[in-house]
Parts: C-alpha cells; sequence; structure tokens
C-alpha cells in the first residue's frame, strides 16, 4: 500500500511541474505544516505548495483518488487549526499570493494566500485599503471568507462586503469566476460561508482612500477603574461620528515607551479610537475621554495606516498556546461589563486577550440577506475572549477561564452562535445559529450543489442539503 502511494506520488509529483509536493522526509515539510496556533501539531501524509489553479485543481483529483482528507491552508491562522489534518492532504496556497492594484479603478486583485501584511503594503503604496483585520499575519483567504473585520468596519463594513469577484477552485475541480453577475448564488455564499464552497485562488476587492496617515487614540485604565471607565466608554463612543473604528479591550499593558513604568505589563482595560479623516476632527471627537474618562495614559498619534495594520501584532505571535470562545452582544451593558470586569481579573497568562469590536456604521447599514455573513447587521459588539498561553499547563487553567468567562456572558447574547472565523469548535447548533435558520437553509442547499460530498468540512461546516 504504502508502494503504491510512494508510485502514485512520484507520477504526482512529476505532474506538478508549478508546485512543491511535500512529504514527511522533505526538509522543507515542518515548517509548511505549521499553524499559528502552537497547541496544534498535526502531519499531513502531503502538503501540496500551489501556485495556480489548475495545481489546486490537480491536488484535488490527487487527494479524490487516494481518498485523503483534504485541508486548505490561506494564512494559517485559525484558532482551531483546520489549515492542517493528520494523515490528509494539505492544499497549501502560501505561494499564491501576487496582489494587483488598479488605483483609477478602486479595485485590487490578491492571490488566496496573500497575508493582509502583503495586500497592505501594495494598496497603501496608493493610498488605498480594504477594510482587513488587526493582525497582519493573518490571511486575506480565511478571514475575507469568513467575514473579516477590524478598524475600517465602521467606515467601510466587513471584508467580505468589499469583495466584488473571485476565482473559485471547486471540490469538482472546475475553475470558476464569481461575481454579482457569474454564479451569484456562490458569490453570495462566499462572502461569510467560510472555505465550505472551494478554494478560492483570487480575491477581487474594491478599495478606498484611507490614509496614508490616519489617527490613533488609544487609552488605558488599571483593573480597578474597569467598570467605571466601561460604562464612560460605552455612552462616550455613542457621540463619535460612525466612521470611526472603536475596540474595547482587556489586556496586559505592553511594555512599550508611550507606557509609565508603573503600568507596564499591568492588567487593565483599553479603548482604541481609529479615525481617517483629519487629526483635528479626531482630537475633538477624542476630547472627552481626556476630560472625563480619565485614563491611566493615552497615546494620541497620527500614524501609517500600515503600522496601525501592525501595532497588535506582536501581542499575537505565532506559536502560542490558543483557544478563544466568541459572541455578539448588542450593547456593553451593566450587566456585560460586570461579568467583564469580574472575569478579566481572573485570567492567569499575560498574553491573554479580550478584543470588543464595535460593529456599527456601514456594517450595520448593509443587509441581513446582502451576503451570507454569519452575524446581526445591527450596531452590536463582537466579544472575542482568546487565552493565548506560552505553556501547555497555563493553557489548560486558561481555556477554562475562556468557557467560564463565555459562559457568564452567553445570558446576554444577541442570540447568534457566534462569529464562525472566532471558534475554535464547531457544533453543529453553534453554526447553524451562526448563521440562523434560513441563512443555514440557503447555504446548504449551495453546498449541495457545489460540493456535495462535503470535500471542504475543515471549517465551521455547513453540511450539504440531503446529506
Ligand atoms: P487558515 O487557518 O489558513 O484558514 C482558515 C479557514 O479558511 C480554513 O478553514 C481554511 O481552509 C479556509 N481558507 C483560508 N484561505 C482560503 C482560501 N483562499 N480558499 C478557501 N478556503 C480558505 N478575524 C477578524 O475578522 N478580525 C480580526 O481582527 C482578526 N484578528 C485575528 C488575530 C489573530 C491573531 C488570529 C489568530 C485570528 C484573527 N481573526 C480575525 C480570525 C481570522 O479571521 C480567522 O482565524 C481566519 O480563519 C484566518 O484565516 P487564515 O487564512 O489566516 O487561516
Amino acid at each position: 500500500m504504502a508502494q503504491a502511494i510512494d508510485s502514485d506520488l512520484a507520477a504526482f509529483r512529476a505532474r506538478m511541474a508549478g508546485a512543491a509536493v511535500l512529504t514527511p522526509e522533505n526538509p522543507d515539510y515542518d515548517g509548511a505544516r505549521t499553524v499559528w496556533n502552537g497547541n496544534i501539531d498535526r502531519r499531513p501524509a502531503v502538503i501540496v505548495r500551489c501556485s495556480s489553479a489548475q495545481d489546486v485543481a490537480a491536488a484535488l483529483e490527487f487527494s479524490r483518488s487516494r481518498g485523503l482528507e483534504v485541508s486548505v491552508r490561506g494564512g494559517a491562522h485559525s484558532f482551531a487549526g483546520n489549515a492542517v489534518s493528520d494523515g490528509g492532504l494539505m492544499i497549501d496556497l502560501s505561494a499564491i499570493k501576487g496582489i494587483r492594484v488598479d488605483p483609477a479603478a478602486r479595485r485590487a486583485v490578491c492571490g488566496g494566500g496573500a497575508t493582509w501584511a502583503d495586500l497592505d503594503g501594495a494598496t497603501q503604496a496608493h493610498g488605498l485599503a480594504v477594510p482587513g483585520g488587526t493582525i497582519s499575519h493573518t490571511g486575506v483567504g480565511g478571514l475575507t471568507l469568513g467575514g473579516g473585520f477590524g478598524w475600517l468596519t465602521a467606515m467601510a463594513g466587513l471584508s467580505s462586503d468589499n469583495l466584488v469577484a473571485a476565482e473559485v477552485v471547486t471540490a469538482g475541480g472546475r475553475v470558476l469566476r464569481t461575481s454579482a453577475d457569474s454564479h451569484p448564488d456562490l458569490f453570495w455564499a462566499i462572502r461569510g460561508g467560510g472555505g465550505n464552497f472551494g478554494v478560492v485562488t483570487s480575491f477581487e476587492f474594491q478599495l478606498h482612500e484611507v490614509g496614508p496617515l490616519v489617527n490613533l487614540g488609544l487609552f488605558f485604565w488599571r483593573l480597578d477603574d474597569g467598570a467605571e471607565a466601561l460604562r464612560f466608554g460605552r455612552d462616550f463612543v455613542r457621540t463619535l461620528p460612525d466612521d470611526m473604528g472603536v475596540m474595547f479591550a482587556g489586556l496586559n499593558a505592553p511594555p512599550a515607551p508611550f507606557v509609565p513604568q508603573e503600568h507596564q505589563l499591568a492588567p487593565g482595560y483599553a479603548l482604541i479610537v481609529v479615525g481617517c479623516g483629519s487629526a483635528e476632527e479626531h482630537q475633538r471627537a477624542i476630547q472627552p475621554v481626556r476630560d472625563e474618562g480619565r485614563p491611566s495614559f493615552e497615546l494620541v498619534t497620527p500614524i501609517p495606516y500600515a503600522n496601525l495594520q501592525q501595532m497588535l501584532d506582536e501581542s499575537a505571535p505565532w506559536g502560542l498556546h490558543a483557544y478563544e470562545k466568541a459572541l455578539y452582544v448588542p450593547d456593553l451593558t451593566d450587566e456585560v461589563i460586570a461579568v467583564f470586569t469580574e472575569q478579566l481579573p481572573r485570567k492567569r497568562s499575560p498574553l491573554s486577550f479580550i478584543p470588543v469590536f464595535r460593529m456599527n456604521g456601514a456594517y450595520a447599514r448593509a443587509g441581513e440577506d446582502q451576503t451570507a455573513f454569519g452575524g446581526p447587521r445591527t450596531s452590536c459588539y463582537a466579544f472575542n475572549i482568546a487565552a493565548l498561553a506560552p505553556t501547555a499547563e497555563l493553557f489548560e487553567d486558561e481555556r477554562a477561564w475562556v468557557r467560564s468567562f463565555w459562559d457568564d456572558l452567553r445570558p446576554y447574547s444577541s442570540g447568534y452562535g457566534g462569529y464562525v472565523n472566532f471558534m475554535n469548535e464547531y457544533d453543529e447548533d453553534r453554526v447553524r445559529a451562526s448563521y440562523g435558520a434560513a441563512k443555514y437553509g440557503r447555504l446548504a442547499r449551495i453546498k449541495a450543489e457545489y460540493d456535495p460530498d462535503n470535500v471542504f468540512h475543515l471549517n465551521a461546516n455547513i453540511r450539504p442539503k440531503g446529506s
């Protein structure tokens, strides 16, 4: 059997001139199977580092003929480690990262394996941007397919709201261009339905004028001031222009030069306000935080958008043991704040981080059924409880803490199962709840058309209708 696979592999390798076909004896194999979450250690039988849609189709055909489970690697940031499986075939897109920007048409075409650092670098050369995530080493692929939110969400919507076309390789190996006019059902489904419908080898986005300089306001309060600060912050952000990006966070202050010595590495609460307009407008908008919020310290400064996109990178490096659970809450009510301030002091790892994204503005103006995105299209908060631990021992405690925090918050959630890109475990009920019954039903019908055998199931899985 092993010999049969070996000779098949040799023939497959010979056929795949443009792609690297890696197996355990290859020196690049261990690097290629490594994903962001250091708690994941899986050994696929074969890794195919593709360089084109045709390579992807050939890899899918090989996996089908050998009965190998398929995983797809974009930026490898899935907390669950969905990019890699034991004994399966990994379609590695990391070499498909070419980017073309057409500033006149305000369009960018981006390879399916690019990271946000790649895309931001190319678009910012023209003072343009696609709304992305908040950590630049995340993949454009997984983030966009599940929705995608960050600093520009209020101004310009989700990453997936800004997708205008994509090249998709289906489970059967067809290479399709999908857009509002071409396979519109598939186009609807990939804007929120995750990697369920095929391998996206290129994304075409509309672009927005952003920067190069934008304005950052970062404010920090000590643990003891948390409840008062969060109540103030909740009321204050309602006064902001609704195109400003807002995040609350529970975290340890970094040992950075702008942080006073006594607060360095101390846990507390942050409010971050990003504006893409003038520095004066931003100063006016954040002044009440200084006057009334009385933070322990602040950093208010113009910042290149590309640097803002990398500002949090060091808080989430590759290789830590990671686990997360998330949900949407309609508002930071006093009850939600009470849970936040009771639970934050219980984290043991200084690296664990609770980003709470404000979802409003352009995000909330998009229609509920405009895309497949799983989340309420009303102003709300996406509350993410993320454990990051340097050791397996500490990780066990942190994971228990995340679960208890999430259980306490659940009574105040919006009733949605949560953001599919912030899931570590994919209970079918929670995935269904993320989309709601009607959207899930439509996704299941489209899944049955494009992936009836559920080849792409290492994700927040939509089961093909009738299976
Ligand atoms: P991968 O693990 O490579 O892929 C994730 C899933 O998408 C897998 O199922 C994979 O098969 C599929 N996939 C990836 N690319 C493709 C493709 N081209 N075609 C088909 N399927 C594909 N999300 C936000 O919205 N905003 C944030 O600010 C944010 N910050 C994050 C910060 C960190 C440190 C991490 C770890 C995650 C963050 N996320 C954020 C969540 C992120 O959106 C998801 O983890 C997402 O799945 C990452 O995509 P990826 O391509 O890097 O990961």
